[in-house]
């Protein structure tokens, strides 16, 4: 693999990776959360969004 074929692969997956959580980040702003308390924060069951306990 030449180093611009990487460089390609590695910009396409960046972008991949922004799509990716923009699109979780839409879910988890339309949830009814149903937050669970761990020990330094908690965890919705439904999105999984985490939110800290503590600041
Ligand atoms: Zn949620």
């Amino acid at each position: 693999m030449q180093v611009h074929d990487i460089q390609e692969k590695i910009d396409q997956l960046k972008n991949q990776l922004i799509y990716w959580e923009r699109h979780l980040k839409d879910i988890q702003n339309i949830c009814k959360h149903d937050f669970h308390k761990e020990l330094f924060y908690k965890r919705c069951l439904k999105c999984q969004k985490t939110e800290a306990l503590y600041y």
